[in-house]
């Protein structure tokens, strides 16, 4: 199976996508991966090449009827010009008269956030690693001017070795201002500018950082309550604890990531340097090097 290969395909067009016209017959249509709001992802070849990828068909009358046409206007635009390893890659898009077909990097290991439910949650070697290539991910975005705006266990996805990749740009949004006032996002991982209705930057994506850090470790997100106005306000006093089995290094990073005041959030360049993912990257090394040995 070539997967890699699929990159030469967009190598040395403009706008970052392939610019061929493509249509189903260059697909041979494997199994279905997933089913998603607006449509089904199925496992697919390109002919003639055999490259593999994953073909997310979106219907055109659902994208109208719930008016996110646009949206997904915006998520192409975005995605295509992204091109980091933790990151899907978007290769092309092409549509018929019902349907938009949207091409993408395979992630063999699909959702994490099946992995997370049927493990419980992952020990601190394994969030170290997401957390490290999550902050590079989205500090590669901000680089850019983009905000994700919508990190969750959902929309991460990994490839056959494990990898993260960052998907569903969906909310994302192209913000040279920097500073936007829509509400969006999943509750439990809404910072509280965004739950006070006030602007909010770049630094939304690193709050989330943090709540995804803790709900890989706990299996729960930190501020989960009874009702939307509970969880609210559990946000908004940012009312964190820590279940005892969670290492005072951890601790220090969600804290440092949960900051009330935005502007007090760890920069994501400073996440890989902190001792909690310094520590376990080195741990984790030492343990893989161990298992070659034997
Ligand atoms: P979505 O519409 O993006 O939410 O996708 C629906 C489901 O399809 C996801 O939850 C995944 O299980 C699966 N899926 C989506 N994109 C991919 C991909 N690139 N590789 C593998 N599985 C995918």
């Amino acid at each position: 199976m070539k997967m890699a290969g699929m990159a030469a395909l967009s190598a040395g067009t403009s706008g970052g996508l392939d610019q061929r016209k493509f249509t189903l017959t260059d697909f041979e249509i494997g199994n279905r991966l997933g089913r998603g709001k607006f449509g089904k992802v199925y496992l697919a070849r390109k002919l003639p090449e055999q490259y593999i990828c994953a073909l997310k068909v979106l219907w055109k009358a659902q994208l109208r009827k719930q008016n996110v046409e646009h949206q997904l206007r915006r998520e192409i635009e975005i995605m295509a010009n992204l091109r980091h390893p933790n990151i899907l890659r978007l290769y092309g898009y092409f549509h018929d008269n019902d349907r938009v077909f949207l091409i993408l990097e395979y992630a063999a290991g699909g959702e994490l956030f099946n992995v997370l439910r049927d493990r419980g949650r992952f020990n601190e070697e394994t969030t170290a690693k997401y957390m490290k290539d999550l902050a590079s991910a989205l500090e590669y975005c901000h680089r850019k001017n983009i905000i994700h705006r919508d990190i969750k266990p959902e929309n991460l996805l990994l490839d056959h070795n494990g990898n993260i990749k960052l998907s569903d740009f969906g909310w994302s949004v192209h913000a040279p201002g920097k500073r936007r006032m829509t509400m969006c996002g999943t509750l439990d991982y809404l910072p509280p500018e965004m739950v006070m209705r006030k602007e909010h930057d770049p630094s939304v994506d690193i709050w989330a950082l943090g709540v995804l850090g803790f709900e890989f470790i706990t299996g729960q997100p930190p501020f989960e309550a009874q009702g939307q106005k509970a969880t609210f306000k559990r946000i908004t006093k940012v009312d964190l604890t820590f279940p005892c089995y969670i290492s005072k290094d951890a601790q220090d990073l969600i804290k440092k990531l949960l900051k009330k005041e935005p502007s007090d959030r760890l920069p994501l360049s400073k996440v890989p340097d902190h001792p909690f993912i310094v520590k376990n990257l080195a741990s984790a090394a030492k343990t893989a090097a161990k298992k070659k040995k034997k």
